[in-house]
C-alpha cells in the first residue's frame, strides 16, 4: 500500500515536472520570437511604422538577378573609436562600403569623412542628430536632412543621394521630406549587431549564413560600443568573398539592379 502511494506521488511529480518543462520551453520560444523581431540592438524597442503606404519606396535589398554583389553599409559614425579601424579593414580586403554618417559627428571628425571618400567609399545621410523622426515636424525633418547634406557636400564635394532614418523609425512626413529633398530611402536586409549574437563569432556566422545576392548589410561604426562589430567584420568579409561575393557601394549595387519586369 505504502509502495503504491509512493508510486502515485512519483507519477504525479513526474507529470508536474513534465508540464513545467513544456511551459518553460514555450516561454523560451515566445521570448525567442520577440527577440528575433528586433533586427538590431537599435531596433529592439522599435514599433514598426507600416501604415504609410510608402514601404515599396523603402529599399531593403536589390534584385541583381543572382549576381553576387552585396553592399556593406555603416551607420552612426564617424567615430574615432571605430571608424579608423573599419576603414583600415576595408582597405585590407579591398572592400568598398557606404557610410551613413550622422551630420554632427561628420562635423566633429571631418578628417574621417574625407578619408572615407579618398579611399573610394560612399558617404550618405543619416540625419544631423540621430533623432526619432516620428516625433519631428516636417520642418525639423527637412532641417535634419539639409544640415547633414550641407556638411557632407562641404567635406566631399559630392551631394548625398541616399537617406536612412535612424533606427528605422519614420513617419509619412519623413518619407515625404526625404523624397522632396531628392533622396532614395535605404533600409537593410540584415544587421550585423543583433541581440541574439553575443560574440563576434556569432555575429559573423549569422550574416555569413544569410548572405544572398543583392543584400544590404547594416553594421555600425559609432555611438555605442562597436568593438565586436570590428572583430566580426574580417570573418564576414573573408567568408563572403570565399563564397564569391563582391562588396560594392550602394550606388554600384543599384546600378546592377535588374529592370522591373512589369
Ligand atoms: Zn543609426
Amino acid at each position: 500500500m505504502k509502495y503504491k502511494v509512493n508510486a502515485i506521488a512519483q507519477y504525479r511529480s513526474f507529470l508536474l515536472g513534465f508540464f513545467f518543462l513544456i511551459i518553460v520551453g514555450m516561454g523560451f520560444m515566445i521570448g525567442d520570437k520577440q527577440f528575433f523581431a528586433g533586427e538590431d540592438d537599435e531596433l529592439s524597442k522599435t514599433i514598426f511604422v507600416l501604415q504609410s503606404g510608402h514601404e515599396s519606396s523603402l529599399l531593403t535589398s536589390v534584385d541583381t538577378g543572382g549576381e553576387k554583389l552585396v553592399a556593406l553599409t555603416f551607420d552612426d559614425g564617424p567615430d574615432p573609436r571605430y571608424t579608423p579601424d573599419v576603414i583600415d579593414l576595408l582597405k585590407r580586403y579591398d572592400v568598398k562600403a557606404t557610410f551613413f554618417v550622422v551630420g554632427q559627428n561628420a562635423e566633429q571628425y571631418p578628417f574621417l569623412v574625407q578619408r572615407q571618400v579618398e579611399e573610394g567609399h560612399e558617404v550618405e545621410n543619416h540625419t544631423y542628430t540621430h533623432p526619432d523622426l516620428r516625433l519631428k515636424t516636417a520642418v525639423e525633418t527637412s532641417e535634419e536632412i539639409a544640415r547633414t547634406e550641407e556638411c557632407i557636400r562641404k567635406l566631399t564635394s559630392r551631394t548625398p543621394v541616399y537617406f536612412r532614418p535612424p533606427r528605422r523609425l519614420y513617419s509619412d512626413e519623413t518619407v515625404i521630406q526625404a523624397e522632396k529633398a531628392g533622396y532614395r530611402i535605404i533600409l537593410w536586409s540584415i544587421c550585423v549587431e543583433n541581440q541574439r549574437s553575443k560574440t563576434a563569432e556569432q555575429m559573423a556566422r549569422r550574416v555569413i549564413k544569410a548572405v544572398r545576392p543583392g543584400m544590404i548589410i547594416l553594421a555600425h561604426d559609432g555611438r555605442l560600443d562597436r568593438s565586436q562589430t570590428v572583430e566580426a567584420l574580417p570573418m564576414i568579409i573573408e567568408s563572403c568573398q570565399q563564397k564569391g561575393y563582391q562588396f560594392v557601394t550602394l550606388e554600384e549595387l543599384l546600378a546592377a539592379e535588374l529592370p522591373d519586369k512589369d
